[in-house]
């Protein structure tokens, strides 16, 4: 069989060299036929004149395709994807938090007839307010969103040959591969390792990025936000029906009163902020379809040794 290694690589230069030679060490005591996809995505460092080196020193093995500018990792998963030919594909890092040992325990899952071998790891070592944040925000997609995402659970995973075409089928702009993954299915195996540190360089995530990203996952797979919109303009509509009447009741009893500018100021500015919410949440799902209908490719490839014609965009 054939592996492939698929790594998007975004100002890597401190670490690339060391995990080409790592993986390479893994591989070879495998003795399997494999190739490593290598994806810069628009790096302002020198990880495009590495990629060129490695790519020399290994020619029949190294692929590098090297965008025009940065397209974010998910455009880059997908151009290494696409450039893959293996009857099976690891995504992995370049830092190294994902260590290449554990392919060969991919592999074995692999040959027992998994088509998605998935590496969770553990959170120790991660900042607390982070890992917090986390399961937090699984817990609160798990119970909205259609697909089903198990905090630890990153890119790192092997994909069998039908996993990865079903993944290259959807044509999506906004792509957020933890809901793709979970979404097309197929037979799924997971299993755990040890959260390690970054090797060298830095986390490329900054905290507002994290939001974004997010948020992408919340409103990407279905419309049910929307309808958490509705009910919750249905509740409030239901609340002010009744207190109407409490203070119609009241008029009556009483005869009209002037105080009550608190709760009138409470009730306009409460349902001014609701409105103005869920007014940005339905520009969130336009603004998607607006991204969706320009149709534009998911990146631009300005340099890659690849042998497809591949280089304007990505739409052929
Ligand atoms: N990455 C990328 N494009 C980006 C950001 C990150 O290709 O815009 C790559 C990065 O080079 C690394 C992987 O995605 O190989 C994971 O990034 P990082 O280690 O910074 O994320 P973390 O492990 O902190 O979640
Ligand atoms: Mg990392």
């Amino acid at each position: 069989m054939r592996l492939s290694i698929v790594v998007p690589c975004y100002n890597e230069e401190a670490v690339i060299d060391l995990f080409d030679l790592r993986i390479r060490e893994t591989l070879d005591t495998l003795a399997i036929d494999y190739e490593l996809c290598y994806v810069d995505d628009g790096s302002r460092d020198e990880t495009l004149e590495r990629l060129r080196g490695l790519a020399k020193n290994n020619p029949g093995s190294t692929r590098y395709v090297s965008f025009s500018r940065n397209f974010g990792k998910e455009a880059g998963m997908l151009a290494g994807l696409r450039e893959a030919t293996g009857d099976a594909v690891v995504l992995m890092d370049a830092d190294l938090q994902h260590p290449p040992e554990l392919i060969s325990r991919m592999l074995e899952l692999y040959h027992l007839g998994h088509d998605q071998v998935i590496a969770r790891r553990s959170r120790e070592g991660d900042k607390k307010m982070r890992s917090a944040v986390s399961r937090l925000y699984y817990r609160m997609i798990n119970k909205w969103v259609d697909v089903e995402l198990t905090d630890g659970v990153g890119d790192f995973r092997l994909l069998s040959r039908p996993a990865v075409d079903a993944l290259l089928s959807m044509p999506e702009y906004n792509r957020f591969s933890k809901g793709l993954f979970s979404w097309i299915g197929f037979d799924t195996v997971t299993f755990d390792y040890r959260n390690a540190a970054r090797e060298a360089g830095e986390t490329k995530w900054r905290f507002g990025a994290l939001i974004n990203y997010g948020m992408d996952g919340l409103i990407s797979f279905n419309n049910r936000p929307l309808r958490l919109a509705i009910y919750a303009g249905l509740g409030l509509a239901a609340l002010a029906g009744v207190y109407a009447a409490v203070i119609t009741v009241q008029a009556i009893i009483q005869g009209p009163t002037a105080p009550g500018y608190v709760t009138l100021l409470v009730t306009v500015t409460g349902l001014g902020g609701l409105q103005m919410m869920m007014l940005g949440l339905i520009g969130e799902y336009i603004g998607r379809i607006y991204y969706e209908t320009k149709r534009r490719p998911h990146f631009l490839v300005k340099e890659t040794n690849a042998p497809r014609a591949f280089r304007v965009g990505d739409q052929a």
